[in-house]
């Protein structure tokens, strides 16, 4: 039974938006909540507009790319594949280009991150100027309604709630190895300027883009980094051989045909098959989370890391512990942890990903995370991104362990917003 929590009590509709009386539960009359203002809370708010749902939609323009990605980065995915979903032509990354007087670019032009905000914003400002630059502290129940709680104190009712709040929350550090004060362990999440660590040794745990990327941006600032990796071998991706697929040759093209993800058939199918793969065995879907596009580097990666910053692969971190202002690690070969030894660093940091888990989102009122469904610890979602909650919705990477890997992309965003809008806007309700 949904609980009433006080909000339908003290809100009122307001007037114009479905009357001026008290409540009476209609999720219909109250606006949209959409939480996050980066690719996929931008895409979902410009479809909800054009199917004439009402709305609000909270958060930073492009935050997590600002602020919790590392300045100097490049996107790993090509241009064609990093545009934010609109409904109307006009808002691709290339007309941004076009807009600021820039020429067309192809797969062999790496975007810089700084390249993507500045594109992110243009969007935000042209296609949902409605953002409101706000946090919001809590979500509750009211009655099958939703309360929320800005930052700011201010409090009202949504019918909807869709959770577009990214994958910070779900940053992932090894629970062996978070005891240490944070000056001296940290997820790369928290960082933007890895300038400030120049001049120091600095372990880099993980084998993926963001611990290569990082390594080389450390190395570049005059940091010391060496990485640590579980893998055999740090994998990094091969140049394109052309700027556009279309431009590869017959039998290539046939072989490997060009997707969002990457060349090849099964990139391909993940990248058009979300509605798919949605009906495959759970761990199927896990596993093809773990193992498509798993940890490389991009191709333009390998001459700044290569000769460049130790890597230590087939090795994993047993241990970290404080020792003279540093850290002194005991480092053991995967698979025989007789072999082991000691690396001393100013600071180590973790490259180790996100991990969707409900319980992360703390914004969610712990009565309502507990009626979410989960399945190792990600929400349950219908063909709309609804969960088992009517009315709460999830998209972006928590919507990844449904809906298959190119959720984990902006290339996703397209797929998700216009199924989340279509649900909205049908009020249909589904189990997830
Ligand atoms: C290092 C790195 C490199 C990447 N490179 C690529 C790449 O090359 N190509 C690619 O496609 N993807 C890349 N990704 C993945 C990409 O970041 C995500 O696909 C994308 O950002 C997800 O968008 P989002 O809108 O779900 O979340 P985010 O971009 O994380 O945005 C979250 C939003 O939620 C808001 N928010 C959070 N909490 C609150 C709150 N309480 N109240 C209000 N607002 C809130 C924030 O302000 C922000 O606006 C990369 C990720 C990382 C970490």
């Amino acid at each position: 039974m949904p609980m009433n929590t006080g909000f339908t009590a003290r809100y009122r509709v307001p007037r114009g938006k479905g009357g001026s009386g008290r409540v009476h539960g209609s999720p219909r009359r109250l606006p949209t909540v959409v939480i996050g203002a980066g690719p996929y809370g931008l895409a979902t708010a410009a479809w909800l507009s054009a199917a004439g749902t009402e709305r609000r939609v909270f958060g930073e323009p492009m935050e997590c790319w600002s602020a919790n990605m590392p300045d100097g980065m490049f996107l790993k995915s090509v241009p064609a594949a990093s545009s934010v979903s609109a409904p109307e032509a006009g808002y691709r990354l290339e007309d941004f280009r076009t807009a600021r007087g820039h020429g067309p670019v192809g797969d062999r032009y790496p975007v810089p991150v700084e390249e993507m905000i500045a594109y992110g914003r243009w969007f935000q400002e042209r296609r949902v100027p409605e953002v409101e630059r706000r946090r919001v502290r809590s979500i509750g129940r009211a009655d099958g309604l939703f309360g929320v709680t800005l930052d700011s104190g201010e409090e009202f009712l949504a019918g909807r709630v869709v959770m577009a709040t990214g994958l910070v929350p779900f940053a992932h550090e090894p629970p062996e190895l978070t005891g240490l004060p944070a000056e001296l362990v940290s997820h790369t999440s928290r960082h933007h300027d890895l300038g400030r660590f120049s001049g120091q040794r600095i372990a880099v745990l993980g084998a993926g883009q963001s611990a290569l990327e990082s390594a080389a941006l450390l190395h570049e600032a005059g940091a010391f980094p060496t990485v640590i990796a579980r893998a055999r071998s740090v994998a990094f991706g091969t140049p394109p051989d052309t700027d556009r697929p279309s431009d590869r040759p017959r039998p290539v093209r046939v072989l490997k045909p060009g997707s969002p993800l990457g060349p090849g058939w099964s990139l391909l199918a993940c990248a058009r098959g979300g509605g798919v793969i949605r009906h495959l065995p759970q761990d199927v879907r896990l596993r093809m989370l773990r193992s498509v596009l798993g940890p490389s580097g991009g191709w333009w990666l390998r001459e700044r890391v290569e000769d460049r910053v130790p890597v230590l692969c087939g090795r994993g971190v047993r241990s970290a512990v404080a020792e003279d202002g540093g850290v002194r690690l005991e480092i053991e070969a995967v698979g025989d942890g007789r072999r082991t030894e000691t690396l001393r660093a100013d600071h180590l940091l973790l490259a180790t990903g996100y991990r969707v888990d409900v319980d992360r989102l703390t914004l969610l009122a712990p009565e309502l995370r507990r009626e979410v469904e989960t399945f190792h610890g990600a929400p349950r979602l219908s063909s709309g991104f609804e969960s088992s909650v009517p009315g709460l919705f999830f998209t972006g990477l928590a919507a990844a362990p449904t809906f298959g890997p190119v959720l984990r992309f902006v290339a996703g965003t397209g797929f998700a917003a216009r199924r989340l809008a279509g649900a909205v806007a049908a009020g249909s309700r589904e189990r997830p």
